[in-house]
C-alpha cells in the first residue's frame, strides 16, 4: 500500500485511539509512525522502547478496536522499535528543553532589567533606538551614544541644554539604559530629577538637625555610584544648600572619575545664581544644545510613532500636524495621541479633514507666507527687498537671502523649486543648498540660532 493511504489510515486510527484512552498517555500514541500496511498487519515504528511496552501491555484493545473501527475489519498491528526514531526524539526534547531555557533566560533579563531600573529610576520607554535623529539634535546623540559606549572615558560631564520638550530627559534616560544593558551587573547607574534630589535632600536633616541614618542613606544613594544623571539642573538656582551639596557630589564622583550627565534648560553660565565654581565644572565636558526639530525631523517622529502603531498617515495629514506643531517634541505626540485616539473613538479613518477640526486652533490663524518671512528678514537685518530678490552679494544681503529661504522651507508649504522662482528662478539645487547652509551654521553658532528663532516668533504673532 502506498505510504500516503497508510498515513491517511493512521491519522483517522489515531484520533480513535486518542479518544480513548487517557490524556497523559497520548504521548505513546502521538510518537508513533507508520510504515507499512500489507497482509493485514499494520507497521509503526516508535523511538520509544517504553512506549511500545505500554501500548502492548496497557492499550491494546484500544489500538485493536480503533483499526477494527476506521477499517470496518479486524487487522493485527506490529510496533517495532526504531533506533534513528529514538535518537530524533531525544534532539526534540533537548531542543524543547533548551527552548524552554532560552524563555527563561529572557524572563530572567525581563526580570533583571525591571530590578536594575528600579534602582537607577530610569523609565524604559526612552531608548537610543526609538529616538528619531535628525540635523536639530544629531550632534547631541552622538555625543550621547558616545558616553554610553565609552562612560568615563569621553566627555564627562554631558551636559545637555534646551527648551522643553526637546529630548533631553529621552537621551539621558537612553545613555542610562544603555550602559545597564550592556554592564549589568558592574555599572550603578542612577537618573535623579533635581526636584526629587532637592527633596531628598532635604528629608535627610530631621528636627535635631543632621541625622546620621537618613545622611548616610542619602549619600548611599547618590555618592555611591557609577554615572550619575541629574535632569533639569536649572532648578537648583537660589536653593544655596542644595547648591553647596552637588558641588560636594559632582567633585566626589567626577574625582573618582563617575560619568556624570546634566540636563538644563541654559547653558551652565547662564544660570546666573549659581557660583562660577559650578558653572565652570559643568562646562568641563561637553555641552551641547537640543535645537527645535526642523519639519523633516517633525515629520519622520510622527512616522515613527505610527509604525510602531501600525498606523497608516498621509503625507498631507504628515505634514499638517508637523507644521502645525513645530516647536516642541511633547506637543508633537500629544498632538499625535489625540488625533488617533479621537479616530479610534468615533471609527472615523485618520484624515488632514479630522487634524483640522481638531487643531484649528493651534494652526496658525494667518499661514505664514514668503512675503511675509521676506517682510521681517528683511527689517530685522535692515536691507531693501529689492537687494535680498537681487543678485546682491554684500554679506548682509547674502545672510537675509539665506535665511528667508531656510524659513520658507520651514514655515510655509513651499517646495524648493517654487522658493526658486521667488527668488527670480534659482534652482533647486541652489535652493536646497542656502537652506543646509543656514541649518548647519545654526548648530554651532548660537547668535545665528537666536536671531532665527527670534523671527519665527516674530512670524508668529
Ligand atoms: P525634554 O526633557 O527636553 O523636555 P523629553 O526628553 O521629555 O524632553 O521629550 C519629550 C517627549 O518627546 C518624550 O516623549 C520623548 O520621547 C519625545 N522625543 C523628544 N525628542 C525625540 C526624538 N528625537 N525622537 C523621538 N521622540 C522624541
Ligand atoms: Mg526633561
Amino acid at each position: 500500500m502506498e505510504i500516503n493511504e497508510i498515513k491517511e489510515i493512521w491519522e483517522k486510527v489515531e484520533k480513535e485511539i486518542l479518544n480513548s484512552i487517557p490524556e497523559s498517555s497520548h504521548i505513546w500514541i502521538t510518537m508513533l509512525e507508520p510504515v507499512g500496511f500489507e497482509n493485514d498487519i499494520f507497521t509503526l515504528l516508535s523511538g520509544q522502547g517504553m512506549g511500545i511496552h505500554m501500548i502492548n501491555q496497557k492499550y491494546f484493545n484500544e489500538v485493536s478496536n480503533a483499526f477494527k473501527k476506521v477499517l470496518n475489519r479486524e487487522i493485527s498491528f506490529d510496533i517495532i522499535f526504531d533506533e534513528k526514531l529514538s535518537k530524533k526524539m531525544t534532539e526534540k526534547i533537548k531542543k524543547g528543553r533548551s527552548e524552554l531555557k532560552a524563555i527563561d533566560e529572557k524572563q530572567k533579563i525581563v526580570s533583571n532589567l525591571s530590578k536594575l531600573q528600579s534602582n537607577s529610576n530610569l523609565n524604559l520607554r526612552f531608548k537610543f533606538d526609538n529616538f528619531v535623529v535628525g540635523e536639530c539634535n544629531e550632534f547631541a546623540y552622538n555625543l550621547a551614544k558616545t558616553v554610553a559606549e565609552k562612560p568615563s572615558e569621553k566627555y564627562n560631564p554631558l551636559f545637555l541644554y534646551g527648551g522643553s520638550g526637546l529630548g533631553k530627559t529621552h537621551l539621558m534616560q537612553a545613555i542610562g539604559q544603555y550602559i545597564l544593558l550592556k554592564n549589568p551587573n558592574n555599572l550603578k547607574v542612577k537618573y535623579t530629577k533635581t526636584e526629587d534630589f532637592i527633596n531628598d535632600f532635604k528629608k535627610r536633616f530631621s528636627k535635631e538637625g543632621d541625622d546620621r541614618k537618613l545622611m548616610t542613606q542619602f549619600r548611599q544613594k547618590y555618592f555611591n555610584v557609577d554615572v550619575l544623571l541629574i535632569d533639569d539642573i536649572q532648578l537648583i538656582e537660589n536653593k544655596k544648600a542644595t547648591i553647596e551639596e552637588v558641588f560636594t557630589l559632582f567633585d566626589a564622583l567626577y574625582n573618582k572619575n563617575k560619568q556624570i550627565v546634566i540636563t538644563a534648560d541654559r547653558l551652565p553660565r547662564e544660570l546666573e545664581s549659581l557660583p562660577d565654581r559650578l558653572k565652570t565644572r559643568f562646562e568641563m565636558g561637553v555641552t551641547v544644545e537640543l535645537l527645535p526639530p526642523d519639519i523633516d525631523t517633525r515629520i519622520n517622529i510622527l512616522k515613527n510613532l505610527a509604525k510602531n502603531d501600525g498606523i497608516n498617515m498621509s503625507p498631507d495629514l504628515l505634514e499638517y500636524i508637523a507644521q502645525t506643531f513645530s516647536e516642541n517634541v511633547r506637543e508633537l505626540e500629544g498632538a499625535y495621541n489625540k488625533i488617533t485616539a479621537y479616530s479610534n473613538m468615533s471609527k472615523e479613518p485618520l484624515s488632514l479633514n479630522m487634524a483640522e477640526r481638531l487643531f484649528a486652533s493651534r494652526y496658525k490663524k494667518k499661514k505664514i507666507t514668503i512675503d511675509d518671512i521676506l517682510k521681517t528678514v528683511s527689517e530685522v537685518y535692515e536691507v531693501s527687498k529689492s537687494d535680498v530678490l537681487g543678485t546682491s552679494r554684500i554679506a548682509k544681503v547674502a545672510m537675509a537671502r539665506k535665511i528667508i529661504i531656510y524659513l520658507a522651507r520651514e514655515l510655509t508649504n513651499e517646495s524648493y523649486l517654487s522658493i526658486g522662482e521667488y527668488f527670480g528662478g534659482k534652482t533647486h539645487s541652489t535652493i536646497m543648498y542656502s537652506y543646509d547652509k543656514v541649518k548647519d551654521e545654526i548648530k554651532y553658532n548660537s547668535k545665528l540660532a537666536e536671531t532665527v528663532r527670534e523671527i519665527k516668533q516674530a512670524l508668529k504673532f
